[in-house]
């Protein structure tokens, strides 16, 4: 799949995370089945009250009336480089994202000039489910 437009983007979210503390900006694009894509970026403060980027974009979406999901595409690290490593969503945003994809939804990290795919799945294999 080709990224490029949606790995720009997801390195200028980057941008706009509020990070005073940490100065580790992680930025998320959601693209939805409608076609419409959802931003993202982390936002820090002064307690314990921190979001992370992919929970950004999904409130965002979900907010919207969005409830169905093709990929995600999340970059992160310390300042406005693009980062050196790939940096993997947190167990709370894997949880959070496993409530509205399947199984086979794509996460995708962009670090240097690669891009690395995982499904939820890989990420979470033992979700936690409320039996319906
Ligand atoms: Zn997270």
């Amino acid at each position: 799949m080709n990224l490029e437009k949606e790995i720009d983007l997801v390195y200028k979210v980057r941008e706009n995370a509020y990070v005073p503390y940490s100065n580790f900006r992680v930025g998320a694009v959601l693209k939805a089945k409608s076609g419409k894509i959802y931003t993202g970026c982390n936002i820090e403060n002064h307690g314990i009250q921190a979001i992370c980027a992919e929970r950004v974009a999904f409130t965002k979406a979900l907010s919207e009336g969005e409830r169905n999901f093709e990929y995600i595409l999340v970059a992160g690290g310390i300042g406005k480089e693009i980062p050196k490593e790939e940096c993997l969503p947190c167990g709370y945003c894997r949880q959070f994202m496993s409530e509205f994809v399947n199984k086979n939804f794509k996460i995708y990290v962009a670090f240097e000039d690669e891009v690395k795919e995982y499904t939820m799945e890989d990420l979470l294999p033992y979700s936690f489910k409320l039996e319906k």
